[in-house]
């Protein structure tokens, strides 16, 4: 089936993001990013490719930016390392490739398609991984690649108070995000992918939603395809992508209507902060949050690219 729509969205984090808080440079290079991986991910989808390839390089882009906390921006564990988390999930036959905690390695979103592709396996962590990474070249980077000093300023902040924060409540430093992204190709094929590096100050071995499929990441053909961000723990109690599939399908909600019952209803009602990217077989897109900002982006066919924080 040939679709008519093409379409994708993305995300790079929620939280408490204020205009004031926030220089014009910044947010314009925010944005910068933001484009490009909508606009590269579109144009995949444009060419007729696949929605796993065009979510898989808009995150590499800003997996590959060291505005948003994913890849070479993650944020700092309690033990002043980065532990990336990552998933991928194919629409079409519920294959699904993820990683939790690993370290040095370039782009975490391409180890978890590779789990999906080269390994019999799901979600594979840590030194496994790692190890896994190497075995498949992919490319490493030493640990000063991940260092930036503003996000090690932001842990310090954060371990003097004994605080785990979502990295975009750190409105002092301007630098948000885990990133996400979702698509619907010409074949009617959904895929979605989320990367990040957790929570600020996380204690060693924590895994948030993201990974998680279910939680933090979701694609059926038969419903939508979801990426989350925000307290990875409360999307991973309430099982947040699934359940904004599972309301489209059995609930028969719209996804406007199945997306914002979550954040804005369960979840919000429940304490638990954040947003989600979703996008149905229509090419229908919903971005709710209940944080006063959300990083996010999409592109519907041929019309001109929407870009939006607050
Ligand atoms: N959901 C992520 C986690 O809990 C954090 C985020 O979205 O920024 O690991």
């Amino acid at each position: 089936m040939e679709v008519k729509n093409f379409a994708i969205a993305i995300h790079g984090g929620a939280g408490t993001v204020s205009k004031s808080s926030m220089s014009k440079w910044k947010e314009r290079a925010y944005k910068e990013v933001l484009r490009r991986a909508v606009t590269v991910g579109s144009i995949i989808l444009q060419k007729g490719g696949r929605a796993l390839d065009a979510v898989m390089e808009a995150v590499m882009i800003m997996e590959d930016s060291s505005l948003f906390n994913a890849g070479r921006g993650s944020v700092f564990t309690a033990d002043g390392k980065h532990e990336m988390d990552a998933a991928i999930m194919n629409g079409r036959n519920l294959k699904a490739g993820s990683v939790a905690g690993v370290t040095d390695v370039k782009n975490p979103i391409l180890l978890a398609r590779m789990v999906m592709k080269k390994s019999k396996h799901v979600l594979l962590t840590g030194e496994g991984a790692l190890n896994f990474a190497k075995e498949q070249d992919l490319e490493l980077k030493p640990k000063e690649y991940f260092f930036d000093q503003s996000r090690y300023n932001q842990w310090l902040r954060a371990k003097e108070k004994n605080k785990v924060a979502l990295d975009h409540d750190e409105a002092s430093n301007n630098k948000f995000g885990t990133v996400g992204a979702v698509a619907l190709d010409k074949k009617g094929n959904l895929a979605a992918a989320t990367s990040t590096g957790g929570m600020v100050n996380k204690k060693y071995g924590r895994v948030g939603d993201s990974p998680i499929i279910g939680a933090g990441t979701y694609a059926n053909n038969a419903t939508c395809a979801v990426s989350c961000t925000g307290h990875g723990e409360y999307f991973l109690r309430y099982c947040v992508a699934h359940e904004v599939s599972s309301l489209i399908k059995y609930a028969n909600k719209t996804l406007e209507d199945a997306s914002e019952l979550i954040i804005n209803g369960v979840l919000k009602s429940a304490g638990g902060r954040g947003g989600l990217i979703a996008i149905d077989t229509l090419g229908n897109v919903a971005m709710p949050f209940n944080t006063s900002g959300m990083y996010r982006a999409y592109k519907i066919s041929l019309e001109k690219e929407f870009i939006s924080i607050y």
